[in-house]
Order: C-alpha cells, then structure tokens, then sequence
C-alpha cells in the first residue's frame, strides 16, 4: 500500500479501507451510524474531496445493527483531516446558536397553540444542539402529547444520515410553567438527553427552559446542558 502505513481497528473489530490512513492512535471518529449505507455515502463524499476515511464496525458479519442498535458503525479519518472531513458532512453549516433553536422551538409552540407542541433535537459528536424537528402531537390535546411515531423514525434516520443522533425533546406547556410536569418526569427516560419545556401562559413571552431529568431529579441546564444555565 503506498503512502504509509494502513490504520488498523482495535482488535476484535472489521473494517473496510477506503483510503490510506496513518496510524490508528492517529485517527478519529468523524461520524456515528446505524446503516453501513450512511457510512459509505459519508465515505463517498470524503473521497470525492480527496479524504481518506475508514469505516469501522463490530457487526461485520453478524445481524443488522437495527433500530436500537447504539452507534456502532463509525467512519474514521486521519486526526490531521478531522476539521475538513467534519465540514464537508455537515455541508459546511455551523451549528445553530441558541437562539435560533429557541426561537424554532417557540414557533413550533405558537403555530399548535392550544394544543401542546413536541418535537425532538438532534446533536453531534460534540454534544452540540444541530437540528430541531418539529413534530406532529398525535394526541392532539392541550394537556398531553405523543409524538408521531413514524415522524419520530423519519427524525432519527435524518440525524442518522448526517453522523447525529436524537440527544433532546421539547414541548409546549400552552397554560403552565416552563417546568417539567410529574408525567414529564415519569417519561423522561433517557438521563443523557436535553429537555425543554416552552410556556406560553404570556403568548407574547413565552418562556423556554432547559432540563436534564435523571432518576426522577430535574436539574435545570443551559442550553449546551451545562447545570446552572436556565434561561
Ligand atoms: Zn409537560
């Protein structure tokens, strides 16, 4: 193989060389995937720029990872390459500031007042907030909401195919505090994700807070989910 050494996986894993890449305490983790697919088309997109990436996986020749599978498809680069590569499969974006969040989320409560709104955010690799889906409340009610069960999956296989993954939710409260309700707290099951909650008890200020929910104990956080940051 010309141009250097070939990165190799840890032990116990398969990989597909798309490249040459340096040595493996040199590479890094670019994207996350459930799908083979995603990777490679994420690979593709690499090598049309002239990266070299690899694909790494444990589930070579074992059963699809599936729809609760935890991520374990990732597409590798070299660390030099890591900033390019990251530019390239998020088109170029930056992630949105928090107050474009926050103002996708209050819109998405206004547009379904008096029903509750819901929707679910998706972050990077670095934890940082990069899409928010707006979602249909299937239960249509001012008091409740489900979201949309095939909108859900749409919503994760869009992260999905950009490298994210579902890591928050929000809803409306359309006539209380921006807090978590006990249900809100019963449902909250994953401690790692971002919760928000936007009143509208004032229509022309609502209010939008920020939460993680671990074992029944709502912590207020900032909007990158650092505690103390309620705003
Ligand atoms: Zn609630």
């Amino acid at each position: 193989m010309p141009g250097g050494g070939i990165g190799r996986p840890e032990d116990g894993e398969c990989a597909r060389v798309t490249g040459t890449l340096g040595p493996v305490d040199e590479l890094v983790t670019v994207g996350r995937y459930l799908y083979r697919g995603d990777a490679e088309v994420a690979a593709a997109r690499l090598a049309d720029a002239g990266l070299r990436s690899m694909i790494v996986a444990d589930d070579e020749g074992g059963l699809s990872p599936g729809f609760f599978s935890d991520h374990r498809i990732r597409l590798v680069v070299d660390a030099a390459t890591e900033a390019q590569a990251a530019t390239i499969l998020d088109g170029g974006r930056e992630p949105p500031g928090a107050d474009e969040i926050t103002a996708a989320m209050v819109a998405h409560a206004r547009f379904t007042h008096p029903e509750e709104a819901c929707g679910l955010l998706a972050t990077d690799s670095t934890r940082a907030i990069r899409m928010v889906y707006c979602l249909t409340n299937v239960d249509r009610s001012a008091h409740r909401f489900t979201v949309d069960p095939a909108e859900h999956f749409m919503a994760m296989r869009h992260a999905e195919r950009n490298g994210w993954e579902i890591g928050g939710a929000f809803h409306s409260h359309p006539s209380s505090s921006a807090y978590p309700s006990s249900t809100d707290v019963a449902r909250a099951l994953d401690p790692e994700w971002l919760y928000v909650v936007v009143s509208l008890v004032d229509l022309d200020a609502p209010v939008v807070a920020w939460f993680r929910i671990r074992d029944g104990r709502v912590t207020p956080v900032g909007t990158a989910g650092q505690p103390d940051g309620r705003q």
